[in-house]
């Protein structure tokens, strides 16, 4: 399948992680729109949410699990943080593989709706 998300899971392209565990991995956006703008992304493919089975939602949670433990490490768990998932067009989602960036390190203009 040619997703530039799986390939970077696989190691294929690099990339400059900061967390990684066998489900989960995250790495720095390439064109950071804050101090901190990771990219957390289960290594299994999933188009989006709305592609994860309701058995596998588990996944979300280890998601989440990782933004905790990445949060405690950078630091910025005392200063705050923004997570998003942008799904489907609307949404702006470029990336067709599920990934939550998550944004820290300065404070963050309210968004436009
Ligand atoms: P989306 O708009 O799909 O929510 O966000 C996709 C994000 O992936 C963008 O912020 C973009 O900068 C980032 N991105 C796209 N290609 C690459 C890549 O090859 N490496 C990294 N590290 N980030 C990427
Ligand atoms: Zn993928």
């Amino acid at each position: 399948m040619d997703c530039i998300f799986c390939k970077i899971a696989n190691g294929e392209i690099p990339s400059s992680k900061v967390y990684e565990d066998d489900k989960i991995l995250a790495f720095n956006d390439l064109n950071p729109v804050a101090p901190y703008h990771i990219l957390v992304i289960p290594k299994k493919h999933y188009a989006s949410i709305l592609d994860v089975p309701a058995e596998e939602m588990g996944i979300i949670a280890d998601i989440h699990n990782a933004i905790n433990t990445i949060a405690k490490e950078k630091g910025f768990d005392k200063t705050g943080f923004r997570i998003i998932n942008n799904c489907g067009e609307d949404g702006g989602q470029e990336v067709k593989h599920i990934h939550y960036h998550v944004l820290a390190g300065k404070k963050l203009p309210n968004y436009e709706a």
